[in-house]
């Protein structure tokens, strides 16, 4: 399964926002029985149950804008530290910043574990914007989503040449249907596949 072949599978979703990471990151670990863990998701719940994380972020994330790199490594520190992460994770929203790529080695290193893969989906602007505002979610209204894409191209797109650097980059194309990328993913994973040719930009 994982690269080192000990059944065991660490790995972090990349792409924009509205890739389809956080599908997929759910349909592999379905497919692996290891946890997908998504930053979005826990701080939306966080919101949601009006918690002291939640009172912290609200704002923040109601302007696309991302939440500060502290906070999010406490976040991350406790929740892959739960059992269920402890033969392996989909990391989907985090790391954002090459600060929190830093924590995240840290945090992995400190378990004595390394990460496998970085799942890269690559999907054209424009059908990332569509997607998003066809979801409805609070955080996607038109300025709100644009602010969202400049952030991740400023912050997180640079993450795609630290982990092209570090040989762990797999890169496959996210505007196919959903079964064909979950497929590749898989290949890619199970090691019967590097992903596409990489788009250059
Ligand atoms: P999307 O699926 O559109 O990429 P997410 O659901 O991952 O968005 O995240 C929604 C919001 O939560 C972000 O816009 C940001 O405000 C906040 N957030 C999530 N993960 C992080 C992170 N790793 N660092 C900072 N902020 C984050």
């Amino acid at each position: 399964m994982g690269a080192a072949g000990n059944g065991e599978l660490r790995v972090v979703m990349l792409g924009a926002p509205g890739c389809g990471k956080g599908t997929q990151a759910e349909r592999l670990a379905a497919a692996y029985g290891i946890p997908a863990i998504s930053t979005g998701e826990m701080l939306r719940a966080a919101v949601a149950a009006g918690s002291e994380l939640g009172r912290k972020v609200q704002s923040v994330m109601a302007q696309g804008a991302l939440v500060d790199d502290e906070l999010m490594a406490e976040v991350v520190r406790e929740r892959l530290a739960h059992g269920d992460a402890a033969r392996g994770f989909l990391l989907d929203g985090y790391p954002r910043t090459a600060a929190q790529a830093g924590t995240l080695e840290e945090v992995i290193r400190d378990a004595g574990k390394s990460l496998d893969h970085v799942l890269y989906l690559d999907v054209p602007e424009d059908v990332l914007v569509e997607r998003a505002l066809g979801r409805g979610r609070a955080d996607d209204t038109a300025a709100v989503v644009r602010e969202r894409l400049r952030v991740y191209r400023d912050s997180t797109e640079p993450l795609v040449e630290h982990y092209r650097h570090r040989g762990l980059l797999r890169t496959v194309r996210g505007d196919q249907s959903v079964d064909a990328v979950a497929a590749e993913l898989q290949r890619v994973i199970d090691g019967k596949g590097s992903g596409q040719a990489e788009t250059v930009r």
